[in-house]
């Protein structure tokens, strides 16, 4: 019965685009399943090229080849099993893997086909025994054996997966003859129950092993005899089912090693950037709590001046409004203002800011003199102070300060401020009009003495010195200080709170509006959630101002640091692709090697996948365990600047509430973007054909 059949096989190549040559012409030959066949010929007869077309490395120009009744396909494209079960090559530079021992070389081919280890190390013994390989060899790596030993291996793996064709190309090309000799005779014993084809230009050497002798001239068959009868026998082989295969992950991890400098680097550049991503989700995650929280500990956040926008004239394209104040009534009707807030008459017009501030002569500018409703639980807490007490009873002898101010103190008085007295003071005229032409004036002035009894920790970021005075004090003070000369004229006696609260469109009073007050600091999140000031009136707060500024300073934050993270993941997938095409490309040869014994492009690109994912996964390791003392240190850094507290906060236990989902997500992202950079490049790169990687054209 004849396996393998050559029918009318031609193969030209083109020299100058016109000229046709024929490296094989009319090749008709068929063999059986066993026998010692020799083709034979001088150099540039069309040896290789025969042998190419058996072992469909290359193919026919024209004409067909059968191999158990079944044509070659007239394409590139070689099922894996093709050299997994059918056909084994040897050449005459062995092409071993060189840094893998002797056993595992021969271990491989049964490995892809999906034996497991255990027994393909068995089978690989058995081989490597019968090739006469001494078992002290095994372990060893495959670069220390002399070159008859290489060839001898070369053939074990070979035969280990008992392929029903054994092409060997010049197999003693390389060798001294008592070496060549044993080769022969080895081959010979094989070709008892395997087709094996040797192609050699030394008639002399081969001619007593062969069974038969084709002898090739000009790409022809001159001649083609039998030297003996050859005796058919096919051996039958069992089907192997695939299992999870670890050659793959073994070639991974020794590329690995091998080139760990390199890997080093890589995982280097993708720690960078992840590490950045984390920080970057960090910072995302984190900021609207911490900023929340820096205004939470900002003592007059819950207060500021309500107003209402008048329209005063509308001339088409110019429209004038002015700022008034709002009726009481109005104000109490809107449901948001009356239930969250105190609202009442505003002290700033007669107490501006300026209020003269001092110790023992010495003046202190730019303290901002700022009110907060009481000095009672639900308005400040100790929780609130970074030093000192909560005073006892709202009353103006009593007063606490920021730590903006309390450094400023601090550093002017040159001791600790906590327990001093300042002496403030304040005098401003006001003047009426109470007939055409007529002013009654009457002074407002404010003199005493206050003791610092706590420091509020506030945000010292964006946030000015500021002395706290308890709102109901100072309206108590007013409630008592009567204007003698209004009083006078009106001969009723009126203090400065009724002049204020009755002042309605009074401009000069009046437009300094309703002082609101959140009734408990527990409502402050309302100033974040509700969108209270929708409607007519208009709320100024200088805390919602700093919040903002803040809410603005951290989203161009974000964005540096967004680009920032876009530049370092952008580098590390390219450094990333670089590195596994160069990986990839380095080693074409290596992986000429595993196609020629049947393995898929799509497992040798996993090698190159693995190497990379390796890194990937050390890198996240790492990268999720050291970002969280990073973040803190960075935290540190920034409360030690700006008092921002837990500005980073990298969600690893729980995010969306499932536990774990965090790293998990990172992890799976990190394979994903380097899994498509190791891939993409080397998808595009050029296919590696084994003919073109494994034979020297000589
Ligand atoms: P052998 O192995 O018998 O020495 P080859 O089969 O390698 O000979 O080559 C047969 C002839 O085909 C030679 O003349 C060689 O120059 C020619 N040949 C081989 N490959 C190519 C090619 N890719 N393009 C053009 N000519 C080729
Ligand atoms: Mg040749």
């Amino acid at each position: 019965m004849k396996t393998l059949i050559l029918k009318n096989v031609n193969k030209i190549y083109l020299t100058n685009k016109t000229l046709k040559f024929y490296a094989l012409k009319d090749i008709n030959l068929s063999f059986g399943s066993s026998g010692f066949h020799a083709i034979i010929g001088k150099s540039g007869s069309g040896k290789t090229t025969l042998l190419n077309l058996i072992a469909k490395l290359d193919t026919p120009s024209s004409g067909e080849i059968t191999l158990n009744g079944k044509p070659y396909k007239n394409n590139n494209r070689v099922s894996p099993s093709f050299y997994q079960n059918e056909l084994g090559i040897i050449f005459q530079q062995y092409h071993l893997l060189e840094e893998s021992t002797v056993l595992y070389n021969v271990m491989l081919p049964l490995l892809m086909k999906g034996y497991s280890e255990k027994e393909a190390a068995t089978r690989a013994k058995i081989t490597l025994k019968y090739v006469n390989i001494n078992e002290a060899l095994l372990n060893q790596k495959c670069s220390k054996l002399s070159g008859g030993e290489m060839q001898r291996v070369a053939i074990a793996r070979a035969i280990v997966k008992n392929p029903k064709i054994l092409i060997c190309d010049e197999p003693t090309g390389s060798l001294d003859s008592n070496n060549a000799k044993s080769i022969l005779e080895l081959l010979k014993k094989i070709s008892k129950d395997h087709l094996v084809i040797v192609v050699s230009h030394n008639l002399q050497q081969i001619r007593q092993y062969s069974d038969r002798i084709i002898e090739l001239s000009d790409g022809q068959v001159i001649n083609d005899y039998y030297q003996s009868k050859i005796d058919y026998e096919t051996a039958k082989e069992k089907k192997h089912k695939r299992k999870f295969n670890n050659w793959i992950s073994h070639f991974s991890f020794a590329n690995y090693k091998r080139r760990i400098k390199r890997n080093i680097l890589v995982a280097t550049s993708l720690s960078i950037s992840i590490i950045m991503a984390n920080l970057v989700s960090g910072f995302m995650y984190g900021k609207d709590k911490s900023i929340r929280e820096a205004c939470y500990r900002q003592l007059d956040f819950g207060s500021g001046s309500v107003s209402q926008e008048e329209l005063v004239s509308n001339s088409g394209m110019l429209k004038l409004v002015k700022s008034v104040r709002p009726e009481l009534t109005t104000l109490n009707k809107d449901p948001y203002i009356s239930s969250i807030f105190e609202i009442c008459p505003n002290f700033s017009a007669i107490l501006p800011q300026n209020i003269q501030i001092s110790y023992d002569e010495q003046q202190f500018d730019s303290l901002l003199f700022t009110p907060i409703y009481s000095y009672e639980q639900g308005y400040i807490n100790q929780s609130l102070l970074y030093k000192g007490d909560v005073p006892k009873e709202d009353s103006l002898s009593e007063i606490v300060i920021n730590r903006n101010a309390y450094k400023k103190i601090k550093s002017t008085l040159k001791k600790n401020p906590i327990g001093e007295y300042l002496s403030l003071a304040h005098k401003i005229d006001v003047n009426y009009v109470v007939q055409d032409g007529e002013y009654i004036t009457d002074t407002f002035s404010f003199n005493c003495t206050a003791k610092i009894v706590g420091v509020v920790d506030e945000l010292s970021y964006l946030s000015s010195p500021k002395i706290y005075y308890s709102y109901l004090a100072l309206q108590s003070e007013m409630q008592e200080q009567v204007l003698i000369n209004l009083s006078t004229y009106y001969d009723n006696k009126i203090t400065w709170y009724d002049r204020i609260v009755n002042a309605e469109n009074y401009s000069y009073l009046s437009s300094y509006s309703y002082q609101l007050f959140l009734k408990d600091i527990r409502y402050r999140n309302y100033l974040f959630d509700v969108d209270i000031f929708r409607s007519d009136f208009s709320f100024t707060s200088s805390s919602l101002i700093v919040a903002e500024s803040l809410v603005g300073f951290l989203d161009v934050a974000r964005y540096a640091l967004i680009l920032f993270l876009v530049i370092s993941l952008l580098g590390a997938i390219f450094i990333t692709s670089v590195m596994s095409f160069t990986n990839y490309s380095e080693d074409r040869k290596k992986s000429a090697i595993l196609s020629s014994l049947g393995a898929k492009n799509g497992e040798i690109e996993d090698i190159y996948l693995n190497e990379s994912l390796i890194s990937s996964l050390i890198a996240t390791a790492f990268s999720l365990v050291v970002s969280i003392p990073i973040s803190l240190i960075i935290n540190q850094i920034i409360f030690k600047k700006i008092s921002l507290t837990n500005l980073i906060v990298i969600p690893m236990w729980k995010f969306f509430n499932i536990p774990l989902l965090y790293p998990f997500l990172f992890i799976a992202a990190a394979l994903l973007i380097v899994g498509v950079a190791t891939l993409v490049p080397i998808k595009f790169s050029k296919r590696n054909s084994i003919k073109g990687e494994l034979q020297n054209n000589d």
